[in-house]
């Protein structure tokens, strides 16, 4: 806990270790979790929080996450069925969506943990009922625009009445925002379509909740709330809009120890493809961390740089699969074991999410779900 700096006690499952033999590790720190989780509950006060923890909690570590926030929300949501099998072994009791469409063979293990899978048609919840203990909890996803899972709106009255005869319960009703980062007039549209249509399906499943909002949803529509939130990104830090990132604090620091350091003369080449040639004599540190731990190799020659010693020090060449060259040449001392930081803060510097994925042409979420598994894990 506190200081982010200090990496001399930090805690893996429960126990203290150091990384002081770990290449390339993230931390986690607990008190920006917590202090996301409560930003979303300022926000939309009166909605439950349904907490995205798919593809690892965006790179963060599953596990680590669930437990830091399992007493703040009322679900937990990921992509499938083996995702919801390793969330259930760290936290049993908060019940757990899948908001991928499942395949058929899944169903049976679906109901079997009594995990909630989104429904799109009644011939999928016809299916899953087929295979499940009487009253089995569904979602079932309205499609209002993201024309990926749900029921198309014109159809949902009629397909949900049907439902509705089957033995399961309609444990929420949904829709998904397509553009809300990037299109205010036409997510107004969409949710007052949202909202017409619920006022239908409520009277043939009152009890069930209603949700719409992701994180984009929770910061620009928060007036428009409905039972429940779903929110990923914001809940790592992470704003999809720039405006609203000030809100939040990114939990994620990403550093590796450097593992040599070199003198280059002159005229020296870097990398592949010898992108990068010194103009003058160098100082260069290789970090143990390349495009396989999922720093994206569309960085190369971007203008990026890590930092040590709070000093940004240039990315020069191509990032290869296992390592990349950093200039140390004004960075002060740096030796063997010196800490570099990927992404997160160091001393007075900042390397953000946003940031580094725009300069690789990608997206936040797509860089943090892109973290790989040699990267270690830890929270303080
Ligand atoms: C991943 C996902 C979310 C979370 O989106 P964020 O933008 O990360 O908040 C919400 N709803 C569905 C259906 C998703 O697949």
């Amino acid at each position: 806990m506190g200081n982010k700096q200090n990496t001399s006690s930090l805690q893996l499952s429960g126990s203290k270790v150091t990384p002081a033999c770990w290449r390339t590790w993230v931390e986690i720190d607990r008190t920006d979790l917590r202090h996301n989780i409560d930003v979303v509950k300022k926000r939309v006060p009166d909605a439950k929080v349904i907490a995205v923890l798919k593809v690892n909690a965006y790179g963060h570590g599953m596990e680590q996450v669930a437990k830091t926030l399992s007493c703040e929300v009322s679900y937990f949501a990921v992509a499938s069925y083996e995702e919801g099998l390793r969330l259930r072994q760290a936290v049993k009791k908060v019940p757990i969506m899948l908001l991928s469409a499942a395949l058929p063979c899944e169903y049976p293990l679906i109901a079997k943990e009594k995990f909630i899978p989104t429904i799109s048609s009644f011939e999928e919840a016809r299916a899953f009922a087929g295979v499940s203990p009487a009253r089995a909890p569904i979602h079932v996803m309205i499609d209002t625009g993201m024309g990926r899972l749900g029921i198309a709106a014109a159809k949902a009255l009629q397909e949900v009445h049907k439902i509705a005869k089957l033995p399961l319960t309609i444990q929420s009703f949904s829709t998904h925002l397509p553009s809300a980062d990037e299109d205010v007039k036409g997510t107004r549209a969409q949710l007052a379509a949202f909202k017409k249509i619920m006022l239908q399906l409520q009277k043939i499943a009152p009890c069930a909740e209603i949700h719409a909002l992701n994180s984009a949803g929770v910061l620009r529509f928060s007036k428009e709330t409905h039972c429940a939130v779903r929110v990923g990104l914001m809940l790592y830090g992470v704003s999809p809009m720039p405006a609203f990132q000030k809100l939040l604090r990114p939990a994620m620091t990403w550093k590796a120890y450097v593992s040599l350091v070199q003198k280059l003369s002159k005229g020296a080449t870097i990398s592949y493809g010898k992108t990068f040639i010194a103009p003058h004599d160098l100082t260069v540190a290789v970090l143990p961390v390349g495009y396989a731990d999922g720093y994206p190799w569309q960085l190369s020659n971007k203008n990026v740089y890590v930092l040590i010693n709070g000093c940004r020090c240039p990315l020069l060449g191509r990032v290869t699969m296992d390592q990349i060259i950093v200039d140390i040449s004004h960075a002060g001392k740096v030796f063997v074991g010196s800490e570099a930081v990927l992404l997160g803060k160091q001393k007075k510097e900042e390397i953000s999410a946003s940031w580094l994925a725009s300069k690789a042409g990608t997206i936040s979420w797509h860089l943090l779900t892109g973290i790989g598994e040699r990267v270690k894990r830890c929270v303080i």
